[in-house]
This record gives C-alpha cells, structure tokens and sequence, in this order.
C-alpha cells in the first residue's frame, strides 16, 4: 500500500491544490455544477478512465477496468451552497451568492487524487474502480438522479461503495463511526390557515400568527417530552412567514420544518407528533379550514457496515496511526449517499475526516469552546489545504485498496 501513496510524489499534491483554488474560488449551487463537471472530466480524461458526463444532471462517471476482481465505488459531491463566503481567503468565492461552504470543492480534488494515483499504480491492484462525481447533495436528489440514469445498469453495479466527508474535526484525522452514523432527513411544509382582518378588529379575525406562534413552541415539546431519551432526534423550525403590514392579520401562515432521527420508529413518531400538534393547535384556534401539509424529500439513514467498516478503520489505523484515528459520535446531518448502496443491494462505508488547525481545535477544546470552532455551511468554513487534501486522498486510496483485489 505505502508503494502505491509513494506515488503522491512528484507534484501531484500542488497540482491538486491549485484544482481545489479554482474550485473553490468557482462554486456552483446544486443542478448548476457545470463548470465543476467540465474541469472534473477534462482532468480524469488523460489518465486512463473512461468518462462519461451528463449522468442524472451534471454527474461525472469515471470507470477504470483492470483485469478481474472486485468493482469499487468511490464517490465524491460537487455541489455548493447558496451563501455568501465570509473566510476572507485569498481564494475565496468570485460570486457573493454562493460558497463551498460543505467542503465538496475538498471532496472532489480528493476524489480526483486518489482516481490519479489508482491509475498510476495499476500494478498493485485488480478489478474495477467506478469514480461518480455526483450533482446536488445538498438537495438530496442528486444520488437518486444518478441511479435513476441507468449509473448502475450502464457503468456496473458496485460491490462496495466508499464516500468521505471533511468536517471540522483536526487537519490530519480520520473520525469514524459504524452502523448507522447519520441522520435521515425529513422535510414538511405546513400551511395554516386563518382568516385575515384590520390589526384594530381582532375579533373579526382568525390569526394564523399567533396561530405559528403556539405551533413552533409546542413542536420544541417532541424531542424533550415525547421521544425517549436515549433516542437521538432534531426537530427544526427552518422557516416561518407570515403577513405584509404592522395592521394587517393576514390569512395564511407558513411553516417549513426539518426532522433529523436515526432509527424508523422514532421517524414515525416524531412526523405523527407533528402532525397531531399542527392539527390540534389549528383547532384550538377556531380556524374553519384544516391546514396543509406536505412532506418532501428525505435523505436515507446513513448505514456506515460495520463489518466493512472495521476492516477499513484497521486499513487506516495501520497507515495513519491510531493517534490520527477519532472515534465519530453520531452526526445529526444527513447525507444521501446511502442511496447507491440501497439501490444496488451491497454495503456502504463512510468516514470523516479533519480540515481545522490542530492546534486551533486543541485550543478550543482546552478552552471548552468547540462550538465556536466554524463548521459545515457556515460562512467562515475553511478548510486548510494540507494535510487536508493529502489525508483526504489517502484515506480514499487506501480504503479502495483495501476492497480490489491484489495485483499480479
Ligand atoms: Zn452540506
Ligand atoms: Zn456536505
């Protein structure tokens, strides 16, 4: 394996670094990874992959064939965020709206690096790697938009799939957990309804506001009165709207909220509990007319294999050190790369991995204030370039390592 990430050198670490700049500095919201897409198959192109790009959107598909042997999928995101970046770094963000604020830009040099030095060390290894470049996590849809193009029917169906992401653990560390390791998301729209009037003649008015008001305290209720404790779930009011004017009651109000929960009982749980809330507040109102309701989509539970899992945590502990190795709590975030695994019927391993100072993080946690330390989708994320691009290859070479077969 050290032969194979000997390979690292000459130059393949500034070269990436500069494609991560570039990405960086170009983000694209989820649907729109065009440019991203074009640079991902115009590099992928001259090693020995055969590329195909359109699939499910803006997906980049790269299939190296090698003899016989396993098919190991390693997937990476491309998508950025809707935001304005404020790191400051001489390589931030040229369009105030959006940032790679989720560290996908980090994701997919890494995933390119890693595609680079399996093609080079071609020798030492057998079978087939699939690299899917995929559009649109952050929406949840861009995994499912893959698989149905056909990505398993056209490119082969995996035997494993391997994904990773960057998070503000330590520059340098792998942190991993096994079984299920993030949440599934659920999102619901709810629509109440009232009836509008002059601010002065509340009376003549049914008010959807005080209405939202009562609905948003009593939902803070599920987790901390209803769910058992032992049992870990987020219920986030996201969005709330309501009115046009100081006097005026207006007739609708409107809600968007999110739901994080890691097993299907307490999912069923908490959407019947809001359900039930939302109904029996709008009743307690007076309103004449029901509210709607409207659930979208979700991201699956996050299954990390606990088998597989183990055998790719020892991979990395003998290459990184068991220093470097963290064990992860559960995340309360999602991520829709289950998706391939269901789809295909065969096991997921996921990990993550540091892009803060070391020293910041000790600091902070010497300080007790890890809080404060800038994680995913804020608008000061940024990771260090290295060792985060360097651990980030490694893990993923070493881990598609671990699952091909031996080279001849
Ligand atoms: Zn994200
Ligand atoms: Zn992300």
């Amino acid at each position: 394996m050290n032969d194979v990430l000997r390979q690292w050198h000459p130059g393949l670490g500034p070269k990436l670094a500069d494609f991560y700049r570039d990405l960086h500095r170009h983000p694209e919201v989820s649907l729109a990874e065009h440019r991203t897409a074009a640079k991902v198959a115009g590099a992928l192109e001259p090693l020995g992959y055969q590329v195909t790009t359109g699939v499910g959107g803006t997906g980049v598909v790269g299939v190296l064939r090698n003899g016989d042997g396993p098919v190991v999928m390693l997937r990476a995101d491309m998508d950025a965020l809707p935001m304005q970046e404020k790191t400051g770094l001489p390589y931030a963000s040229t369009d105030p709206a959006v940032m790679h604020a989720c560290g996908h830009d980090m994701h997919t040099t890494c995933l390119l690096g890693a595609a680079t030095l399996l093609d080079r060390a071609k020798d030492s290894w057998s079978g087939t790697v699939l690299i899917v470049f995929q559009p649109a996590e952050e929406l949840s849809t861009g995994a499912r938009a893959m698989v149905a193009d056909g990505l398993f029917d056209r490119f082969g169906k995996p035997d494993i799939v391997l994904g990773q992401h960057v998070g503000p653990l330590p520059a340098g560390m792998v942190g991993y957990g096994s079984g299920p390791i993030m949440a599934t998301s659920d999102d619901l729209h709810v629509t109440l309804f009232g009836r509008g009037g002059h601010g002065s003649r509340p009376e003549t008015t049914v008010d959807p506001i005080l209405m939202a008001a009562h609905i948003v305290t009593r939902l803070q209720g599920i987790v901390a009165r209803e769910v058992h404790p032992s049992d870990t779930a987020v219920v986030t009011v996201g969005k709330l709207h309501a009115g046009t004017k100081d006097n005026i009651i207006p007739d609708t109000a409107e809600l968007g909220i999110n739901i994080r929960s890691y097993a299907e009982h307490v999912r069923v749980q908490i959407k019947a509990a809001i359900e039930r809330i939302v109904r029996a507040e709008a009743a307690a109102s007076g309103t004449e007319k029901e509210p709607l309701i409207e659930w979208h989509t979700s991201a699956p539970l996050l299954v990390s294999d606990p088998d597989r899992t183990a055998a790719t945590v020892a991979a990395f502990t003998e290459h990184f050190g068991v220093e470097n190795m963290f064990p992860m709590p559960v995340v309360t975030g999602s991520e829709d790369v289950g998706i391939y695994g269901e789809a295909a019927g065969v096991p997921t391993v996921f990990w993550f991995w540091g892009g803060i100072d070391r020293d910041r993080v000790l600091n902070a946690l010497a300080t007790n204030t890890v809080n404060s330390l800038p994680s995913n989708h804020s608008p000061e994320f940024a990771p260090l370039i290295e060792p985060t691009l360097r651990t980030g290859v490694e893990t993923l070479t070493v881990a598609a390592l671990t699952w091909l077969g031996a080279g001849g």
